[in-house]
């Protein structure tokens, strides 16, 4: 049984969903955590985690997403979210720094703030981070995300750099403050991600597709979706030397492991699920 640790398959339309669910159960990802974007979106993560017994929800604001920092209002919001039994990470948030992103002091403050209702909430948190040049690797000591993450203690709840691409350095350094490194398809591509994949200790690797509706590829087979978790699976097996079984055993261990403090009982919800999802 394999788990996709991040994606965002309830952004597609409704129709959607039950086939998107049953691709994924039928390649054995048994456990999908979809994550909201924004407030609304988080809702809507919640609901089809209400509908699915194995699929789990994320809520939180990702920093595209902002058009203002966070106010008190949008907080408590958040944190009545944070309260759902469906909820078991609170992702995405994170920081991004391109040209185009909304304001650096927006984005910090509401980054610092969700890790703070994370910590409240016992909730593990999935990031984005996406910083401007080189300081992404290797000059960490500019990195606001670092910065952040470890002037918020947000290690004490854990959680992953989620679709990680950086090099080692980096991997090392969020390793050293407690978080999982995960790692998506673009592991089949990006040859210096396979430095991290190679020393990454195998209780600290999670999987994910980051699976949201690709309008921009025409043809809809082609979309990524939790089904393709096996993909990731098997190249990191081949790296690593190892089979599929075993890294879907340490990836799933992983997986569930992070979100016990939050939610002690999804192991058994997900193997309930599986038997009448097939049949
Ligand atoms: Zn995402």
């Amino acid at each position: 049984m394999l788990i996709d640790t991040h994606a965002h398959i309830h952004q597609h339309t409704k129709e959607e969903w039950n086939d998107i669910v049953q691709r994924a159960l039928k390649k054995n990802v048994c456990g999908i955590f979809t994550s909201g974007t924004s407030i609304e979106d988080s809702r809507l993560a919640i609901e089809m985690a209400s509908i699915y017994k194995n699929i789990f929800a994320g809520i939180g604001v990702h920093p595209t997403e902002l058009t203002q920092s966070l106010n008190t209002v949008d907080l408590v919001k958040i944190s009545e979210l944070a309260g759902s039994s469906q909820v078991v990470v609170m992702s995405e948030i994170g920081i991004d720094h391109q040209k185009q992103s909304p304001s650096r002091e927006w984005q910090v403050e509401s980054f610092f703030n969700q890790i703070n209702i994370a910590k409240k909430h016992s909730l593990p948190i999935i990031f984005h981070i996406r910083e401007e040049g080189d300081d992404y690797d290797a000059r960490s000591a500019r990195s606001t995300a670092i910065s952040i993450l470890k002037e918020s203690s947000a290690g004490e709840v854990g959680g992953a750099a989620h679709y990680f691409q950086g090099r080692w350095t980096h991997a090392k350094e969020l390793l050293d403050l407690g978080f999982h490194i995960s790692l998506a398809k673009t592991l089949t591509r990006i040859t210096e991600l396979e430095e991290t994949a190679l020393n990454t200790p195998s209780s600290r690797i999670l999987l994910e597709t980051d699976a949201y509706p690709q309008l921009f590829k025409k043809n809809r087979s082609k979309w990524t979706e939790p089904k393709d978790i096996p993909i990731v699976a098997g190249k990191l097996a081949e790296l690593r030397g190892t089979t599929i079984n075993e890294v879907e055993a340490f990836t799933t261990e992983n997986a569930l492991e992070m979100i016990s403090k939050r939610s002690p009982n999804v192991q058994s919800i997900i193997n309930k699920s599986i038997a009448p999802a097939n049949a």
